[in-house]
């Protein structure tokens, strides 16, 4: 029942196995609104009391990887490539942290082209002189190279396990290694990056309990961002077909997360967004802080098709829908939005 969840969250300050896999499990609607009130309590208490936007650039959809759910996928011909030279990825980057930004991710497949060096440069210039916080969402990269980037200034790395279901995961993913994938995971938290991790859900075979796996793992390896979003079955990929994972089933994850991970960052996912809209805000009110806007340039980033008919989430357009839906941004965000919105929003977009 709810009222043992609460007392034992405010005993315990975390859920045990069987707890999480009720919330999970709940279909009761008035239930699951209790509990996401609950999750969205201990969210403005324990985190902040405002909602954060990160701008992602996606700057290269080149990758050498073959997820088998995934629309960039080194096998798959249909889509164009394209990377993103320095400069211009610089300039977006100062563009967003102009618009209010205060945390600049940089996303990308896994692409050699861009060296170590030639990333370090980039987090240099965009932590040192814009003085902005660096996210990394690269996949693997060597251990040295991830300690060259937080000298470099980077300060949070999202890397999903994806599923901690060893038999999932090798099948869906043909050339990853599951122990590596932990192994990295562990060394970014060593670094001392603040280290994200993550999974899909709804993937095929997946069940609720490999999903409350999935969030046991995370609080014993002190992940500090969680990324989950459910999975979306994508044209020319192995899983083109399979049915989608399910956005109520997320939402039930996003609360059991919160109140066993109770000072993560946890974004409301594009994903999420992506298959129900109004989901994405629903997430802000049952567990999420954070929420990731899309400032790749739209010439790029209608060939990010990592998933299928991926939403633009547009940085105004949130903040507003944010602000509307009586949710606060932090000051320097809204201070920023409120200067673009006397002068027109004549900002570069
Ligand atoms: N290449 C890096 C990596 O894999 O970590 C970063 C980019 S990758 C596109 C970011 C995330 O997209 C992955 O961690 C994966 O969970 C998610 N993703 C890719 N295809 C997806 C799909 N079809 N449905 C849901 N999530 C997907
Ligand atoms: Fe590449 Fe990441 Fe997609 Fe895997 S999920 S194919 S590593 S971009």
């Amino acid at each position: 029942e709810v009222s043992e969840i609460i007392n034992y969250f405010l005993k315990y300050f975390t859920l045990d196995y069987e707890k999480i896999l009720w919330i999970l499990r709940l279909e009761n609607e008035n239930k699951k609104e209790e509990i996401y009130k609950v999750a969205d309590i201990v969210t403005r208490t324990l985190t902040t009391d405002f909602i954060t936007l990160k701008g992602i650039i996606e700057f290269t959809n080149y990758c050498n990887k073959s997820c088998n759910y995934c629309g960039i996928r080194v096998q798959n011909n249909c889509i164009k490539r394209y990377r993103i030279p320095e400069e211009e990825i610089l300039k977006i980057a100062k563009n967003g942290v102009d618009m209010g930004l205060t945390t600049i991710i940089l996303q990308g497949g896994e692409d050699e082209y861009f060296s170590d060096e030639t990333l370090e440069r980039i987090i240099y210039k965009i932590h040192h002189e814009y003085k902005t916080s660096v996210s990394l969402s690269i996949g693997e990269r060597s251990k040295e190279a991830y300690k060259r980037f937080k000298e470099a200034g980077a300060s949070k790395v999202l890397l999903k396990h994806e599923t901690i279901n060893k038999k999932i995961f090798n099948e869906i993913h043909p050339d990853k290694d599951y122990e590596y994938r932990i192994e990295l995971l562990d060394y970014l938290v060593y670094l001392g990056y603040i280290t994200g991790s993550g999974n899909i859900i709804g993937l095929p075979g997946q069940t609720e309990k490999d999903i409350a796996d999935d969030i046991i793992f995370m609080r014993d390896h002190r992940i500090k961002m969680i990324g989950m979003g459910p999975f979306i079955s994508t044209h020319n990929t192995p899983l083109e077909g399979y049915p989608d994972g399910s956005a109520d089933l997320t939402l039930n994850a996003y609360a059991a997360t919160r109140l066993t991970i109770p000072y993560a960052l946890m974004p409301a996912t594009t994903a999420l967004g992506t298959l129900k809209r109004d989901y994405q805000f629903k997430a802000l009110r049952s567990g999420c802080n954070v929420i990731m806007v899309n400032i790749t340039p739209d010439k790029y980033r209608k060939n990010y098709n990592i998933y299928d008919e991926k939403i633009k989430v547009e940085f105004y357009e949130t903040a507003e829908r944010i602000l509307e839906e009586g949710l606060k941004l932090s000051p320097y965000t809204y201070r920023r939005i409120l200067e673009a919105k006397r002068n027109g929003y004549s900002y570069e977009r």
